[in-house]
């Protein structure tokens, strides 16, 4: 999960990484407020979206008083910015910058660790300076056992080149954002820039940080800091009910068994549908895993018919140890369920192959539910479902 700037400013202050003061609110009012609040002669408003590059796009801007900041927030408040609708923006405190510096550090999986990369040309776009003046940017390699201990943030510095003079209170800021990387089981923490004031110190003037989803288990309080509401309504019922689901654009609706076989389904319903004048194509990724029990097919189907465009639906599974009458009788009893909660089914293609295909089919042909076809190979289902969807418009 990637966290907004004021999530990564809290994250960075419980954890003791100097940052500035600053107060995120939803409207123009509310930023004059905060602005009155944080009662620094200089604020500065900054857009609240999950991607780079506000700064460039308008999204950041120096107010000198309340009515200003609230001025400044009406016009950033609404903007697109590659994509991202901006619904908040955070009122700091602004900032003296003498300097401007980078750091980051994040997962490198190739290599199993971590790496830190650190410079003293920071504020600009740092895949810029890698590209153009890579020698600029340091790179060490940050053992994860250990994380970033004193020794390591000298390394790190003087790799980078700072002055002598700073040397000391960088490194000490350097650990201090290990120590939220390792703690709160990260993937990636970076500043850009890391600033030093007029009056020489150093502070985290805009964090970006990557939560790893694995450690949810174990960081009960990161559960706080998913933004339901900028989520998919669909992904985030699918989510609370253990299933693997990821909305897309089209209007079939897909679910299978196993990860690889539900992204080739994709694959084939998108390729069957250009044959159609209305192209149907995929409308989620939605895989049920290896135990394919009734409530998880119930819960599957009951997610995707939630979804209005979709128009029909195709489910594909190959019996293994879950062999293919209990994924029939889970598709049976899924029926079942969904109408005890009123609810009416699309139209459906069952594609059922391998582990007691035979009976699964007979158990589906039994069964005889309503606007249930079942199609045997892979192909002639994608193929099916395509039109379907395509009749329906
Ligand atoms: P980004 O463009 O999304 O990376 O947003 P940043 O938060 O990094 O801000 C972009 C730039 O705005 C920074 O590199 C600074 O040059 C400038 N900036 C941000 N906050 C302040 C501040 O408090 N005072 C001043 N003078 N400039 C700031
Ligand atoms: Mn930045």
């Amino acid at each position: 999960m990637d966290l907004y700037e004021y999530q990564a400013r809290d994250l960075f202050e419980s954890h003791g990484v100097p940052v500035l003061r600053g107060i995120t609110v939803t409207t123009a009012e509310e930023a004059g407020a905060a602005a009155e609040q944080l009662g620094t002669p200089v604020v500065v408003v900054k857009a609240q979206v999950k991607t780079g590059g506000r700064g460039k796009a308008g999204g950041v801007k120096i107010a000198k008083s309340p009515a200003e900041a609230a001025e400044k927030a009406g016009e950033i408040l609404g903007m697109d910015i590659k994509g991202h609708t901006v619904r908040r923006v955070m009122i700091a405190e602004g900032a003296d910058i003498a300097e401007e510096y980078y750091f980051s550090l994040l997962l490198d999986r190739a290599n199993r660790s971590y790496l830190a990369m650190c410079s003293v040309e920071g504020g600009m776009d740092i895949e810029q300076l890698a590209e153009e003046r890579p020698e600029a940017l340091a790179k060490v390699e940050v053992d994860p056992l250990v994380g970033i201990d004193r020794a390591k943030a000298d390394e790190i510095v003087a790799a980078a080149n700072f002055q002598e003079a700073d040397r000391d209170q960088i490194a000490e800021v350097l650990v201090k954002l290990g120590e939220v990387y390792q703690a709160e089981d990260a993937t990636l923490v970076e500043v850009n820039p890391l600033v030093k004031t007029g009056e020489g110190k150093i502070v985290a003037l805009d964090g970006k940080v990557t939560l790893d989803d694995n450690a949810s288990f174990r960081q009960s309080h990161h559960a706080a800091l998913q933004d339901i509401a900028a989520t998919d309504r669909l992904e985030v019922i699918a989510q609370e009910r253990g299933l693997n689901y990821v909305k897309l654009d089209g209007n079939v609706g897909i679910i299978g068994n196993g990860a690889g076989l539900v992204m080739s389904t994709l694959d084939v319903v998108a390729y069957a549908g250009e044959e159609f004048p209305s192209k149907p194509s995929p409308a989620n990724f939605l895989d049920i895993g290896g135990g394919a029990n009734a409530e998880v097919m119930a819960a599957g189907l009951d997610v995707i018919f939630e979804d209005e465009q979709v128009k029909a639906v195709l489910v594909n599974v190959f019996g293994g140890i879950t062999a293919c009458d209990a994924v029939a009788n889970g598709i049976v009893q899924a029926y079942s369920i969904l109408s005890d909660h009123g609810k009416h089914p699309k139209p459906l293609v069952v594609r059922l192959d391998g582990n007691n295909a035979d009976l699964g089919r007979q158990i589906l042909d039994d069964a005889n539910l309503p606007k249930l076809e079942r199609v045997d190979t892979m192909d002639g289902a994608a193929r099916r479902v395509a039109e379907l969807a395509d009749q329906a418009k």
